[in-house]
């Protein structure tokens, strides 16, 4: 084991799973993103692994065709995709062999004085087996990185098991977990916009702030991940990981230095202080959901072929903080599939200010509201009250001010990600603490509801979602309705 060198003097990046779909549609693309811009070391060699048996030139073209695919126009240049190509080697290399480790070291012989990035983009049952394998021939060295991708466990035990096989032959500062949120622009903003703001960090407590809006929606079904998705469901596919990671970083205490250890301090202890959700109050916190067939749509149960799961492909929580910065303030967190629009947003509702004395047209004047979206568009608008000028008398009407700007393409998600492992920076991975302490929280959720005996509710194809999740939001004015 050694620690990570935080230089970008990669000497190879290595690919398990080179052949497969994310590999394609998202690290080839990204990595050909970062090499156009001049963040892959120079000569940095790609070696994919997989069983396909290929010769290198084949392979190099069709990673081309996937990048002419993939690479949005703008950003896609034939001559460089050809340079950036000719930087791959296909290894091909089953890694349940034994003899896998020792081909893989002679490929990587003249490589191993430098950091090597190992990207783990494989089936997770793979994790423990390749780092004992790299291990073996002591390819774990020389501030060798390792990038894992999700799922991380399906439990607190799992995921613990997989820490510690990890943790055998990679230390913590070697290991780069993946949740693909945290490379996104707007959640990357939320920690400029808090941090850097005093209008902001002022007002970010129980006492301005009347709740906090999550939502993760898709108007997609489970498509042919049933088998995966029916032992899973949203709240291990999206909530365990990506949900629990957003409100981190909304709720966070500010961390006492940028960096990636003081930053997931702070996310830990948050999660750490999310109340549990036990059997005595679930059916007042939690509401989980399984599309029906409707609007010309299959159901869930027909999508997966079977006559009956528990399944849920909704779930919305109403979660409370227990620190003096939030308590009392409700965070409603919702995801689901088959909903009625596709989008992830975070809203942040802010108390009404003097509601008697100010009114609008309508009435009461609308509270002020920060709405942080990061898919499908990247967009913060914060709703203020100014004077109606349509009006004579005084009244006010709300005005929409978009704070983000855009110039030229945006970073991708697995573009930023991959530079920050280039750069050894761990501030956008999630640490062994804080996926374990998530599975905890997650656990016993299910107890609950296991306990309750409770059923997913059904909800239509293209809706809302189930109407039980109404009854969640007891202040405000409702759900933000998904559009
Ligand atoms: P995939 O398309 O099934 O690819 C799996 C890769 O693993 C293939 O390249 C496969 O190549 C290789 N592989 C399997 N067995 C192997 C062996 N014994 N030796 C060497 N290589 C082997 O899966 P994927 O969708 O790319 O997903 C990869 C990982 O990322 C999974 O853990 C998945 O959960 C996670 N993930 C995927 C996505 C996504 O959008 N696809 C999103 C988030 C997370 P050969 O069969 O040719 O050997």
């Amino acid at each position: 084991k050694a620690n990570v060198m935080t230089n970008s003097d990669v000497g190879a990046f290595v690919l398990f799973g080179g052949s497969g779909d994310l590999a394609k549609r998202k690290l080839y693309p990204s990595l050909y993103l970062n090499f156009i811009k001049g963040l892959l070391p120079d000569d940095c060699k790609i070696f994919s692994v997989s069983r396909l048996s290929e010769q290198t030139q084949a392979f190099q073209a069709d990673i081309f065709l996937q990048l002419e695919r993939y690479v949005s126009p703008s950003q896609f240049s034939d001559e460089k995709a050809k340079a950036f190509v000719k930087c791959i080697r296909h290894v091909q290399l089953d890694i349940t062999q034994v003899d896998a480790w020792t081909t893989l070291e002679t490929h990587l012989e003249n490589f191993r004085q430098s950091p090597i990035i190992y990207y783990l983009s494989v089936a997770p049952r793979f994790f423990g087996d390749i780092a004992k394998g790299l291990s073996s021939v002591s390819l774990n060295q020389n501030g060798a990185r390792l990038v894992v991708e999700k799922p991380f466990g399906h439990d607190f035990e799992s995921a613990r098991t997989l820490n510690r096989e990890l943790r055998l032959f990679f230390d913590e500062q070697q290991i780069f977990r993946i949740d693909h949120y945290l490379g996104k622009e707007s959640i990357q903003n939320i920690l400029a916009l808090r941090f850097s703001n005093n209008i902001f960090e002022s007002q970010w407590h129980a006492g301005a702030i009347e709740s906090v809006q999550i939502t993760v929606a898709e108007t997609l079904g489970v498509g042919d991940r049933g088998d995966y998705y029916d032992n899973n469901g949203a709240s291990k596919d999206m909530l365990q990981n990506h949900m629990m990671q957003l409100l981190s970083i909304v709720a966070m205490e500010p961390p006492f230095a940028f960096s990636p250890d003081a930053i997931r301090d702070e996310k830990v202890k948050l999660l750490r202080s999310l109340r549990l959700i036990t059997p005595e109050v679930y059916a007042d916190h939690c509401v989980r959901g399984q599309y029906v067939a409707g609007s010309g749509e299959r159901g869930y149960l027909d999508d997966i072929g079977r006559d009956s799961s528990d399944c849920e492909t909704y779930i919305a929580l109403k979660a409370y903080i227990d620190n003096r910065r939030w308590a009392g303030t409700p965070f409603y967190l919702r995801t689901g599939k088959r909903l009625a629009g596709s989008l992830g947003e975070i809203i942040i509702n802010f108390k009404p200010s003097n509601p008697e004395l100010i009114r609008s047209k309508s009435g009461q004047c609308s509270n002020n509201q920060l709405v942080i979206n990061f898919q499908p568009d990247q967009d913060i608008f914060l709703f203020i009250n100014k004077k109606d000028n349509q009006s004579e008398m005084f009244l006010v009407d709300a005005a929409r001010l978009q704070l983000s700007t855009k110039s030229g393409d945006l970073k991708l998600p697995y573009e930023r990600l991959l530079a920050h492992v280039f750069e050894g920076d761990q501030t956008l991975f999630v640490r062994d603490d804080e996926i374990e302490v998530a599975w905890q929280w997650l656990d016993q959720l299910v107890v609950s509801w296991s306990a309750e005996g409770s059923r997913p509710h059904p909800y239509d194809c293209f809706s809302q979602g189930p109407e039980q999740a109404n009854q969640l939001v007891t202040n405000g004015s409702g759900w933000e309705r998904i559009k």
